[in-house]
């Protein structure tokens, strides 16, 4: 049976809005010595805005290569969807009708078939992964680097067999982001790190304004399941912090997977042990002090 300071310990996390769905989470919370944490949407709010547009095809302008993106987007529900749909219509463009066909590439973009057209959106490996060989990666790979060294996430445009351009949207950290980082260290949790398939530059800026101890950047969903797997072998318990569906895999490798629940998608609520019903960062490290305390008070 399970004791009742685990049963108490579980009714004062609902309280204070935290899902712990079982008796055996709340103990293994206690011993948690490392976290990762996913970046879009849990570190950072998730509402980026469209911050630039960079035209590198000599037949295009600024709008088709909004349009275009629009269009590849229209109805993609990624965080990364929603600022470019806005900058469209902001710039008084009707909703695109949605693409005739769509393909979400998870970690890497979006495939769609447009007004009869095949219209990529994402990063340089969403292009590799679809290699048409005509296309000039090289501008585009340029433009992208220079939009991330600022902080900003770099998507490239391409129709058919030409790359438009490259567009970018940077999403704003959450203010209590450093403030949870340093309760975790000071909590007892070693080992704080950012798992993320946005690229390097991006991650490394963020990561320094958190003060996160590593960045993983430029991973698919199956590597964030091996940077788990990989602390798990070091001899960490490992807390998985995660919104997307692209965390899944990793949530479900963790030992203790936790949703950030007011804002992550519906797979990730359902993966996870522990779900943080408030979008309250600061849940996290109070999850893990009071798992501690409650362990504790059994001895
Ligand atoms: P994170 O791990 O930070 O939550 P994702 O794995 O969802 O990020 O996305 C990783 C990268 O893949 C993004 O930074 C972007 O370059 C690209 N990407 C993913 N989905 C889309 C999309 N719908 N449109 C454009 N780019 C996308
Ligand atoms: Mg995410």
């Amino acid at each position: 049976s399970i004791p009742v300071s685990i049963v108490a310990g579980i009714g004062r996390a609902a309280k204070d809005g935290m899902l712990i769905k079982g008796g055996e989470f709340l103990e293994t919370s206690a011993r948690i010595t490392a976290v990762a944490l996913d970046k879009t949407g849990t570190l950072t709010e998730g509402r980026p805005r469209l911050t630039d547009v960079v035209v590198l095809d000599a037949g295009s302008d600024r709008g088709e290569v909004l349009t275009w993106a629009a269009r590849a987007e229209a109805g993609s529900e990624h965080p990364l969807a929603r600022p470019i749909l806005a900058a469209a219509a902001s710039d008084g463009r009707s909703t695109p009708d949605l693409p005739e066909r769509t393909e979400p590439v998870p970690g890497k973009g979006i495939a769609a078939t447009a007004d009869g057209r095949r219209v990529l959106v994402g990063n340089a490996a969403l292009l590799d992964a679809y290699v048409v060989d005509t296309v000039d990666t090289v501008g585009a790979g340029q433009a992208a680097a220079g939009l991330a060294a600022a902080g900003r996430t770099p998507m490239i445009v391409a129709v058919d067999d030409r790359v438009l351009g490259v567009i970018a949207v940077a999403d704003q950290v959450r203010p209590d982001a450093a403030g949870m980082v340093a309760d975790l260290h000071a909590a007892g949790v070693s080992e704080v790190v950012m798992l993320t398939g946005d690229v390097q530059l991006v991650a490394e800026a963020i990561g320094r304004t958190t003060g996160v101890d590593e960045v993983h950047a430029g991973l698919l969903p199956e590597d964030k399941l091996d940077a788990v797997a990989a602390l798990q072998r070091a001899g960490h318990v490992v807390a998985m912090v995660g919104d997307g569906v692209n965390d899944a895999p990793a949530l479900a490798t963790a030992d203790i997977g936790v949703a950030m629940g007011a804002a992550g998608s519906a797979v990730a609520v359902e993966t996870a042990d522990i779900a943080l019903m408030a979008d309250d960062l600061h849940k996290l490290p109070e999850a893990v002090s009071l798992a501690r305390r409650t362990v504790d008070n059994m001895r």
